[in-house]
């Protein structure tokens, strides 16, 4: 009796430990698992972090973050810059722009065309000389020749370049496609290749990310206007406007009385755009 009873509490706690060890088995397993988790995400942290999320990236460029990825003491504001742009000019319309931008002491560019006159040519001279940038917008701007074939296109922006160079004194390195360069003149592979050839040549063309929309066959009310340009630049920090400049646009001068003071008031500055600007492209 007493050799049975020792017996059985001998085989009890042995039972009892062994379903301990095995309850224990799940625990030891998240354990590792853990371990192994936390020790991929801080082997892995620096790359991934910061190539997926862009406004961390943003932040770390505009100096928000210090290098141990704290907020630092003083955020640095990103630049906020509207370039104006005028295609198609020089026009009747062009002094007026061109009054209006010294007044307000800001220059733009013009992505111009062939005007073989004296007046196109003294206006060309204005621009220069009052700090503006001159792009190409083809010579002749005839969607269907211009867009015929890459070499039809190059051909006639050679045109151009060597109208414009003895009255600027320098070839334009910057241009903007008649429509853009997504546009339904011309064929994907066109608009390719030009801009493959564009890259070679040294070329930078750009698009637009704001626009007026006063393509019309009449004048756009300038209210209406600046309102279109106001709500497609929405918060952005940079702001490409594509305006007009060609004898119809009469309008064109009101609507930068309202929306050269709107961006001021914001903070905003006006810059002319360079083969070195952030290009803002519809394909690259
Ligand atoms: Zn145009």
């Amino acid at each position: 009796m007493p050799k049975k009873s020792v017996s059985k509490a001998a085989v009890l706690p042995r039972i009892r430990r062994k379903g301990a060890k095995t309850a224990a088995y799940p625990i030891i397993i998240l354990t590792a698992l853990l371990g192994i988790f936390v020790c991929c995400a801080l082997f892995f942290r620096p790359e991934s972090r910061f190539a997926e999320d862009p406004a961390v990236d943003t932040a770390a460029d505009a100096g928000q973050l210090d290098a141990g990825g704290t907020q630092a003491a003083e955020p640095e504001e990103p630049e906020k810059v509207v370039y104006l742009t005028f295609d198609d000019g020089p026009s009747a319309v062009t002094e007026d722009i061109l009054d209006y931008l010294q007044q307000e002491e800001i220059p733009a560019t013009f992505f111009v065309i062939g005007m073989e006159t004296d007046r196109a040519e003294q206006l060309l001279r204005r621009m220069v000389t009052e700090g503006h940038a001159i792009g190409l917008h083809t010579y002749s701007h005839s969607y269907s020749e211009i867009y015929a074939s890459p070499d039809a296109f190059f051909a006639d922006q050679e045109k151009l370049c060597n109208y414009l160079k003895p009255i600027i004194g320098y070839l334009p390195t910057i241009f903007r496609f008649p429509g853009g360069s997504c546009n339904a003149t011309a064929e994907e592979w066109t608009l390719n290749e030009i801009c493959r050839r564009a890259k070679e040549k040294g070329l930078v063309w750009f698009d637009w990310n704001s626009l007026a929309e006063d393509s019309g066959a009449t004048a756009a009310p300038a209210d209406r206007m600046a309102q279109n340009i106001i709500s497609t630049g929405g918060g952005k920090n940079r702001i490409l406007i594509l305006m007009h400049d060609n004898s119809v646009r009469t309008t064109a001068v009101d609507c930068l009385r309202i929306i050269v003071p709107y961006y001021k008031e914001k903070g905003y500055t006006f810059e002319t755009l360079t083969a070195d600007t952030k290009p803002i492209q519809f394909r690259d």
